[in-house]
C-alpha cells in the first residue's frame, strides 16, 4: 500500500508534539510523502489555530526539516485554511502569497445567515449543543444548511487543492438529530455539493481521524460511489493530531474505496500530483 498523509497537525496548532516527532513517525512507518497542514491563522482567538506571528516560524522548521530528512521522505508545506466568509479563506490575498506546497480548504466555523452569528461545528457534542441552542435557534437543519452554503462558496472562490473532512457538519448533527443524515433532502444537498467540486476540479480527501474510534470517515462511506461516478479525485489522509495516528485507518480507507470501484488515489510525487493505486 502507497503510504503518504497531507493532513496533519503539530504543536504551531493543536497537534500534541512537536513537527520533527510526526516527521519521524511517518519515516518509521514507511512513508514516502508527508505534508505538515497546521491551522491557518484566524481573525479572533481561538486556541486551537496557528498565531499569525508564528507561520513564518513554522515555514522555516518545515524547510529546516526537508533538509534534514531529504532522502528519506518528501516533506511538504500545507496548512488547513478555514474559510469563513467573503473575507477569510483559502482565497484570500494573505493565503495565496504564502510559500506554501498546497493548501486544504477547511470549514469548521459556521455562520448564521440571519443573526451573523458564529459557531463551532467541530469538537466536544455539550459545546456544540449549547452553541446551536444559543447561535442556531437549536435549529440542527439551519445549521447544515449554512454549513453546505459556505462550503459551496468555499469551492467557488478556490484557490486550494483539496477539500477536508467535506461532510464534518455531520458529526456532530447527528448526536443531536440522527434522522437527517439518512434523509432526502440532505442526500441531496451533499449530492449538489458533490456536482459542484466535480465542476470545480479540486480533490477530496477521505479523512480517518474518527474511524479507529468510531468507524466513521469524512465523506461517509455512503457517499463514495458518487464521488467515483462524479470523478472527483481523493486522498486519503489521517489528520494526525498524535504521531502515533500518522497511518491510522489508511488501510481501511483503502479497501472501502477499492469496494466502491476506485482504482486511484492521489498523492504528491516531486510536487506534483499523481495518482497511484488504491491496491
Ligand atoms: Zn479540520
Ligand atoms: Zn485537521
Amino acid at each position: 500500500m502507497d503510504l503518504s498523509n497531507y493532513h496533519s497537525h503539530c504543536d504551531f496548532c493543536d497537534g500534541k508534539a512537536p513537527m520533527e516527532e510526526f516527521v519521524k513517525a511517518a519515516i518509521a512507518e514507511g512513508f514516502h510523502g508527508y505534508g505538515i497542514s497546521s491551522h491557518s491563522p484566524m481573525p479572533f482567538e481561538v486556541s486551537c489555530a496557528m498565531p499569525r506571528d508564528r507561520v513564518t516560524a513554522y515555514l522555516d522548521e518545515i524547510t529546516r526539516l526537508k533538509r534534514a530528512y531529504a532522502g528519506q521522505i518528501e516533506l511538504y508545506a500545507g496548512m488547513e485554511i478555514d474559510y469563513l466568509d467573503e473575507q477569510h479563506g483559502p482565497a484570500s490575498p494573505y493565503f495565496q502569497a504564502l510559500p506554501l506546497d498546497y493548501r486544504i480548504g477547511s470549514i469548521h466555523y459556521v455562520t448564521h445567515p440571519l443573526t451573523g452569528q458564529r459557531m463551532d461545528i467541530d469538537g466536544n457534542e455539550a459545546r456544540f449543543r449549547a452553541a446551536l441552542a444559543e447561535r442556531f435557534d437549536d435549529d440542527p437543519a439551519a445549521l447544515v444548511n449554512a454549513y453546505y452554503d459556505a462550503s459551496e462558496r468555499m469551492v467557488e472562490l478556490g484557490g486550494f487543492d483539496f477539500i477536508a473532512h467535506p461532510d464534518k457538519v455531520i458529526m456532530n448533527v447527528t448526536r443531536r438529530d440522527p434522522s437527517i443524515a439518512g434523509s432526502r433532502w440532505y442526500q441531496d444537498r451533499v449530492m449538489a455539493y458533490l456536482e459542484k467540486i466535480a465542476a470545480s476540479g479540486v480533490m477530496i480527501e477521505i479523512n480517518t481521524k474518527a474511524y479507529p474510534e468510531h468507524g466513521v470517515l469524512f465523506p461517509a462511506e455512503r457517499h463514495l460511489r458518487a464521488i467515483r461516478e462524479l470523478k472527483i479525485p481523493v486522498l486519503v489522509n489521517s489528520d494526525a493530531h498524535y504521531p502515533r495516528a500518522v497511518n491510522e485507518g489508511r488501510a481501511a480507507a483503502f479497501r472501502l474505496l477499492r469496494e466502491a470501484g476506485f482504482r486511484h488515489a492521489m498523492c504528491l510525487k516531486a510536487g506534483k500530483w499523481t495518482g497511484i493505486p488504491v491496491s
